[in-house]
């Protein structure tokens, strides 16, 4: 196969990258350094056209296929061992066409490229929170981030695009309905998107950042959260995180994002008025502050994701998670809150097959390490914190962005529903029916 490595070359007018290549190490990273895999080449595309002829050099070699956007998710779909890699790094230019309120992503742009292009005109669309996700991944899962509230999810404002099937055809995604519906949620079964186009919405600044609580207040401080969400206005969205500190005391973050038109609203009043509070950040930002709230490094820790959407979020849930939290005797990572509240809500349901959006919160049981000693003990507390959620199950299934790849197909079955996981199966039949597109959290055609 590696013979026939310049006839790749030769037609594709992006890159090649082989084992020998002097880029090859750093190509195969993705974020989760669980995941270390050696591909047996990586195509670098630029326009459709190449997507395609990896698309033939794939089938003609024999290899299997992964996508990769941002290199994000967890599952390490990214990257696999022995195969062919699509590789959408290059692939990143975004056009604002700010009259139509329109942008258009090249299917490998990260959020950092996104926002930079529409924050010179003004203009946003919701997205993910750190910088280097990919546009494509994200939203093609759903897509949960500052702006949900306001905006809804990032799904819920992709409006079209071009998809390349593995047969080789080009597709216009807002010509056919029942694929928009798909991509809204259905992840990257169908094909590769080359172009992701979105609704924008004017955003000139907000209030945010976050406020941090400590010690045994934290479980008070959680259900002011609560109760602030529920009350919410649609220009207020709010997230919430759990951790342990070094000394292993409990810590939550809230990072409200409020860009409605009141100077001091009683929200924030009331999120900073919860007992524990030790760091108070909250206060006028730009977008671009506040989408850098969050730092991460990539390819560095170790990460082991599993959660459930709830329909709620009570008491004795909250002490589950607090239980939770110190079972390890160590700090395991965290736990992630992410309300639902707000326009996801507004949207007709009819028009994505993403399945959650009438649940409560997203709540996430994420394990962080570094040591690889410790990755079945961090693993397991990641499984047993999602079973301790489970009796809150909004519907039994998980968000697909955050799903590791052992997940079995019930969960993401679940996650969409019977009715509309069959109509997925239908469009896989008609978009890649051999399921070359199957490093994913994978709708199988039959
Ligand atoms: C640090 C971090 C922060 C995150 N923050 C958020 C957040 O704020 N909100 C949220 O909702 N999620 C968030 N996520 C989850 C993230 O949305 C998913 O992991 C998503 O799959 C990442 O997309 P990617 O393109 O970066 O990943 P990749 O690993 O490159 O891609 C994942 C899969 O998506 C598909 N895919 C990607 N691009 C394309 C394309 N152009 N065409 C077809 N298929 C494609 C492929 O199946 C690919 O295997 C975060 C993840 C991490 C690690």
């Amino acid at each position: 196969m590696l013979e026939s490595l310049p006839e790749l070359r030769e037609s594709l007018a992006g890159a090649v990258i082989g084992p020998d290549d002097a880029e090859y190490d750093a190509a195969r990273v993705c974020f989760n350094a669980l995941v270390d895999r050696r591909p047996a080449v990586i195509a670098r595309c630029v326009r459709a056209d190449d997507v395609a002829a990896a698309f033939d050099f794939a089938r003609a070699a024999g290899l299997e296929v992964a996508v990769r956007g941002g290199g994000h998710n967890p599952a390490g779909h990214c990257v696999l061992d022995d195969g062919l890699v699509i590789d959408l790094s290059l692939l990143r230019a975004v056009e604002v066409d700010a009259d139509a309120r329109v942008a258009r992503a090249g299917g490998g742009a990260t959020w950092l490229d996104f926002d930079t292009a529409t924050q010179a005109h003004g203009l946003v669309t919701p997205g993910g929170v750190i910088g280097s996700t990919g546009v494509g991944g994200l939203t093609l899962g759903g897509g949960i981030g500052h702006l949900t509230g306001q905006h809804g999810l990032t799904c819920d404002n992709l409006i079209g695009g071009e998809l390349v099937t593995p047969d080789g055809s080009v597709v216009k995604v807002e010509t056919d309905e029942d694929l928009l519906w798909a991509l809204r949620g259905g992840g990257g079964n169908f094909g590769v998107a080359t172009r992701l186009d979105f609704r924008l919405h004017p955003l000139d600044g907000l209030v945010g950042g976050k406020l941090t609580y400590r010690g045994a207040d934290v479980r008070e401080a959680l259900q002011r959260f609560r109760e602030v969400v529920a009350r919410s206005p649609r220009q207020l969205s709010c997230q919430a995180g759990l951790s342990l500190d070094d000394a292993l005391t409990p810590t939550l973050w809230i990072a409200p994002c409020y860009t409605g038109s009141r100077a001091d609203p009683d929200e924030l009043r009331m999120l900073r008025a919860a007992p524990g509070l030790v760091e108070d950040g909250i206060g006028p930002r730009s977008y671009f502050e506040q989408q850098n709230l969050f730092d991460s490094g990539y390819g560095v820790d170790r990460n082991y994701w599993k959660g459930h959407f709830v329909r709620e979020l009570p008491d004795e849930l909250i002490d589950e998670l607090l239980a939770r939290l110190g079972a390890l005797g160590r700090p395991p990572g965290g736990i992630l809150i992410e309300s639902l509240h707000g326009a996801p809500k507004d949207v007709d349901g009819s028009t994505a097959v993403v399945g959650f959006r009438r649940a409560a919160f997203n709540v996430s049981a994420m394990a962080t390490w570094v040591d690889e000693r410790f990755d079945d003990e961090h693993i397991q507390w990641a499984r047993d914190t999602a079973a301790a959620i489970e009796p809150w199950s909004f519907s039994g299934g998980g968000y697909v962005n955050y799903m590791q790849a052992d997940e079995p197909i019930e969960r993401v079955r679940a996650g969409f529903g019977a009715d509309a996981f069959e109509r997925l199966q239908a469009l896989k039949r008609r978009y890649d029916p051999e399921n070359v597109l199957h490093r994913n959290q994978n709708i199988p055609p039959t």
